[in-house]
C-alpha cells in the first residue's frame, strides 16, 4: 500500500480568498503588454466573435450528439453545433462543482490559484485577471447573461445581466449592471431574450463576448409550462447502476447524501409546487402534476418501486429543462444565421460539469467518476474546424480561457494552466498533448457530504486520494470497470501502474502549484443538510 503524498503534509495558512490574491501576485502578474493592443472590427476574421453558451449541470448523457443506451433525450439543436463542427469527447472539469467551475474557466486556473474553492464561503476576487478583461482591453464588447454564481459583481463585461445567486426558475429576480429587478417568465426564456437584445444593440463596429450561461437543467429542475407533457409521460430505462450497493469502495461513497432513494424532497420529485410560481402559472402546473401525483399516492409504492418512480419523475423533469435550452439553442443558432454572424462566430456549448442521472443511485455532482468528471464540449467555428469533426483527447474547462484569447489573437498570459484548443479544432492535436488529467474536489460536508478527494486521470485509470474524514485511496481501471466499481488499488497486478500513476500526480501537483495543504476554509466545512430543498 502507498503512503499518502509528502505534498499533504503540512499546512497554508491562508484564507481561501486571501490565498487566491497572494498566490497572482506572487507567482504570474499579468503584462500589460499583452493587453492593450487595440484590435480591428469584426469584420476581420482573424477576430472572430465569440459565444459561450453554458448550462448548469447539463450532463453529456442528455445530450443525443453524446447519450448512453438509454437514449434519453433529442437535442437536435445542441447536436447541430458539434456537427457543424466539432465533438469533443473527453472534456474533464478541475473541480465539479457549480462556483469552482465557473472560476477556471474565468481565469484558466485550477481553484487553489483563483481562490473559489467552494460555493460555502469562498467570493470571486474579481481583481484578478480573467479572459474576459482581456478581451474587454483588446477591442472586444464583452457581455455576460444568465447565472454567475461566484457571489461578487461580474468585471471586464460592458454588459451584465446576472441571475441573483442560484437564480430561481421561475419569475426571477437578475441584477443588471448592478440594479435588481424581478423580471416575470421563465428563466431560460429570459435568458435568451436577454442575450439576443443585447445582440441587436451591441456596438456593431467590433467583435463581441457573450457569455449566455443558463440556469438550467440545475435542481430542482422545474420545467417550462410549454414543456410539461414534452415526453407523454415516457418511462425512462434505468442505468445499469441504479441501485449500486458500493460495494468495492470505501467509506465516502457509502457515506455520500445524493441518493435519489434517501435525499430527494417532495419539491425535488413535485409533489410540492414551487413557490415562485404566479397564480396563473400554478394553475397550469398543477393541471399537469396534481392527477399524476395522486396516482402516485394511491398506489402506496415502496422499496426499489418507489426509487424507480422518482427517478423516473426526475428524469421528466431534468430532461424537459433540457429540451427547453435546446430550443433555445435553437434559436440562438437561427439568429445568427439570420444575421450574418454564422461564419465568424466561434460557438461553444458546454456546461459547468457533468451530472448524475441516476448512476449509481445518485443525482447532484462533485465525484471523479465520470459522470460528474466530463462536461458536454461542442464547438462550430466555420472555415476553421473541419464539419463533423470528432476529437477524443484530454481536454479540460481550464482551457477555454486560453482557446478564447488565442482566437482572438491575444497572447495567453504565462499565469493561465491550460492550453489552447485551436490546433485540435484545426484537426492537428499536438504529439504532447496532455495523457493526464489532475482533479481536486474540496466542498464538505456541506451539501451531500461528499468527502474531499484528488486524483490524476488518464484514459484508462484512476488513482484517487480521500483525504479529510476519510482517508484512502483508490484505483479504478475503466477498461475492465467502466462503471467504476471495483477500486483495485493494492492488488499486486496494479503495483506497477500504480507507481505510475502516483509519480505522475506528484508531477502534476509540482507544475500546477498545488500547495501542500489545503488553506483553512477549502472545504467550506459548516453543517451538513442531508434534506436542503436546493443545492449549489
Ligand atoms: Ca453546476
Amino acid at each position: 500500500m502507498l503512503s499518502p503524498l509528502p505534498f499533504h503534509a503540512r499546512r497554508v495558512k491562508l484564507p481561501c480568498l486571501v490565498a487566491a490574491g497572494l498566490f497572482s501576485l506572487l507567482f504570474h502578474p499579468v503584462s500589460q503588454a499583452q493587453t492593450s493592443s487595440a484590435i480591428s472590427p469584426q469584420a476581420d476574421p482573424s477576430h472572430p466573435n465569440i459565444i459561450l453558451i453554458y448550462s448548469d449541470d447539463h450532463a453529456y448523457q442528455a445530450v443525443s450528439a453524446y447519450g448512453d443506451d438509454r437514449k434519453l433525450i433529442d437535442t437536435p439543436n445542441i447536436d447541430r453545433i458539434g456537427n457543424e463542427g466539432m465533438r469533443l469527447d473527453r472534456c474533464l472539469v478541475t473541480n465539479s462543482l457549480c462556483g469552482p467551475a465557473r472560476a477556471t474557466v474565468l481565469t484558466g486556473k485550477y481553484n487553489h490559484l483563483n481562490g473559489f474553492y467552494n460555493n460555502i464561503n469562498c467570493r470571486f476576487d474579481g481583481s484578478q485577471m480573467t479572459f474576459p478583461k482581456l478581451l474587454q482591453k483588446a477591442g472586444y464588447q464583452t457581455a455576460m447573461i444568465g447565472k454567475w454564481h461566484l457571489e461578487t459583481a461580474p468585471t471586464g463585461f460592458d454588459y451584465w445581466n446576472i441571475l441573483v445567486g442560484q437564480g430561481v426558475y421561475y419569475n426571477p429576480v437578475f441584477i443588471k449592471n448592478g440594479v435588481k429587478a424581478q423580471v416575470p417568465g421563465y428563466v431560460t426564456d429570459l435568458t435568451l431574450k436577454d442575450a439576443i437584445d443585447w445582440m441587436n444593440h451591441r456596438d456593431k463596429s467590433k467583435p463581441f463576448l457573450l457569455m449566455y450561461q443558463n440556469k438550467a437543467p440545475h435542481r430542482p429542475w422545474e420545467p417550462g409550462l410549454d414543456y410539461l407533457n414534452f415526453d407523454h409521460d415516457r418511462k425512462y430505462d434505468p442505468p445499469a447502476t441504479l441501485f449500486d450497493d458500493y460495494d468495492g469502495r470505501g467509506s465516502a461513497e457509502h457515506n455520500q447524501k445524493m441518493t435519489i432513494a434517501t435525499n430527494m424532497n417532495k419539491a425535488d420529485v413535485k409533489l410540492i409546487p414551487p413557490r415562485d410560481l404566479s397564480p396563473d402559472q400554478l394553475q397550469t402546473w398543477n393541471a399537469y402534476y396534481e392527477p399524476r401525483n395522486e396516482a402516485f399516492l394511491s398506489a402506496h409504492l415502496k422499496g426499489k418501486d418507489l426509487v424507480a418512480w422518482k427517478y423516473n419523475r426526475y428524469m421528466h423533469d431534468y430532461l424537459a429543462c433540457v429540451k427547453q435550452v435546446d430550443d433555445s439553442v435553437g434559436s440562438l443558432l437561427k439568429y445568427l444565421d439570420d444575421n450574418g454572424l454564422k461564419n465568424n462566430t466561434l460557438v461553444i456549448y458546454s456546461s459547468d460539469q457533468g451530472f448524475y442521472l441516476g448512476e449509481h443511485g445518485w443525482f447532484d455532482k462533485r465525484w471523479i467518476f465520470e459522470e460528474s468528471l466530463r462536461a458536454p464540449l461542442l464547438v462550430r467555428w466555420p472555415g476553421v474546424i473541419k464539419p463533423g469533426s470528432v476529437n477524443k483527447a484530454i481536454v479540460s474547462n481550464l482551457d477555454f480561457a486560453e482557446t478564447f484569447l488565442d482566437a482572438a489573437g491575444i497572447p495567453i498570459p504565462e499565469e493561465m494552466q491550460g492550453h489552447s484548443l485551436l490546433p485540435l479544432f484545426k484537426g492537428a492535436t499536438p504529439t504532447d498533448w496532455r495523457t493526464s488529467f489532475y482533479y481536486h474536489y474540496y466542498e464538505y460536508p456541506f451539501f451531500h457530504n461528499v468527502s474531499p478527494h484528488y486524483g490524476v486521470v488518464t484514459d484508462q485509470y484512476k488513482l484517487i486520494h480521500f483525504y479529510d474524514a476519510d482517508d484512502y485511496w483508490e484505483l479504478f481501471d475503466l477498461k475492465k470497470d467502466p462503471n467504476e466499481l471495483n477500486s483495485v488499488y493494492g492488488q499486486p497486478e496494479y503495483k506497477d501502474i500504480t507507481a505510475k500513476l502516483t509519480a505522475e500526480l506528484h508531477r502534476l501537483e509540482t507544475e500546477l502549484k498545488v500547495p501542500a495543504n489545503d488553506p483553512p476554509g477549502a472545504t467550506g466545512k459548516g453543517k451538513l443538510v442531508t434534506d436542503p430543498g436546493d443545492d449549489h
